[in-house]
């Protein structure tokens, strides 16, 4: 499969509007305003999903279209590429993996999905299908989305930025084989992107950590204060910047749930969380995640979260 890195190809042609002041001015952003200043800097002219905070475009980007395309980042123009003021950042030399949940072929691909893995403490499924919206948006579209702005966010902060799947495969990867990923790549830290499918009046957000475990070959003892870290950071952030309240059905409150019977997260060696970022079957959940807008404050606060962990 082919992870997006750094020299990865944007799949689009970028029109250059941003020179290098403004790239300079990206590499210096801290974490809180992460984005935000480089659209505004940029003009706001943002022909491309990515760039669309709120109100400027007439309309979300298609689900399948590449809203990391933005025109933000340098990208693979021949200037920025062999200037790449991005590997310069503040978070130059780290490594994110972002695990966008589910796969859109899942549905698909059922008997491969219902294989069961080894996750250490016993066998599940390879993957699950994931949730939808009750119009039919389905959580996998939704968590790649979330993934390539992510990514196109923290690349413009320096970071390698890697997926687990990039709509790049007929369906999967398997838990086991995500949490491989994350730990190959030695990655700073992995976010797994999900939302929820709970029942209808259900609202908020939460992040998912590890607990402790220590069997088979799941060992996360070492990785539960980082993570734990890294959830509130980013449960934080994404509350400030999208303004959802935590979960108002788990966590108490929070945001914050420790799980130990999630594969992705008993194999994984590196600091890693998971976050459902709202409630599909919820119609005002719903209507946030399946705006573009707002998909792009969950990428920036979910980023600003990381930024936040990976700066200490
Ligand atoms: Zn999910």
């Amino acid at each position: 499969m082919s992870y997006a890195g750094p020299e990865f190809e944007p799949p689009q042609p970028r029109r250059p509007r941003r020179g290098p002041l403004t790239v300079a001015l990206a590499a210096l952003v801290p974490g809180a305003l992460l984005g935000w200043l480089v659209y505004e800097t940029a003009g706001g002219s943002g022909d491309g999903g990515g760039a669309d905070r709120a109100n400027v475009r007439s309309s979300p980007p298609a689900a399948s279209s590449t809203p990391a395309d933005d025109g933000k980042k340098p990208g693979a123009s021949a200037s920025s590429r062999s200037s790449a003021p991005a590997a310069s950042g503040p978070l130059k030399g780290k490594t994110v993996v972002i695990d966008p949940g589910h796969n859109p072929g899942n549905f698909q691909h059922t008997s491969e999905i219902n294989r069961k893995v080894d996750i250490g403490t016993n066998q599940k499924e390879c993957d699950t299908t994931g949730t939808s919206t009750n119009d039919g948006y389905p959580e996998a579209k939704f968590t790649l989305d979330v993934a390539h702005r992510m990514r196109t966010l923290l690349q413009e902060q320096g970071a390698t930025v890697k997926l687990t799947q990039d709509g790049d495969r007929p369906y999967g990867p398997c838990v086991d084989e995500r949490a491989r990923i994350g730990n190959e790549a030695k990655a700073d830290a992995v976010v797994s992107i999900h939302a929820d499918g709970s029942g209808a009046g259900n609202r908020g957000f939460h992040v998912i950590m590890p607990g402790a475990v220590h069997a088979g070959a799941a060992d996360t003892r070492a990785i539960v204060a980082p993570s734990r870290d890294l959830g509130e950071r980013v449960a934080g952030r994404f509350g400030a910047v999208t303004g959802s309240a935590p979960s108002d059905y788990v966590g108490g409150g929070t945001g914050l749930v420790t799980r130990k019977d999630l594969g992705g997260l008993n194999l994984s060696t590196v600091p890693k969380v998971f976050i459902e970022c709202g409630n599909m079957r919820d119609s005002e959940d719903a209507a946030l995640l399946t705006s573009g807008a707002w998909r792009q404050k969950a990428a920036q606060g979910i980023s600003e979260g990381i930024v936040s962990f990976l700066r200490g």
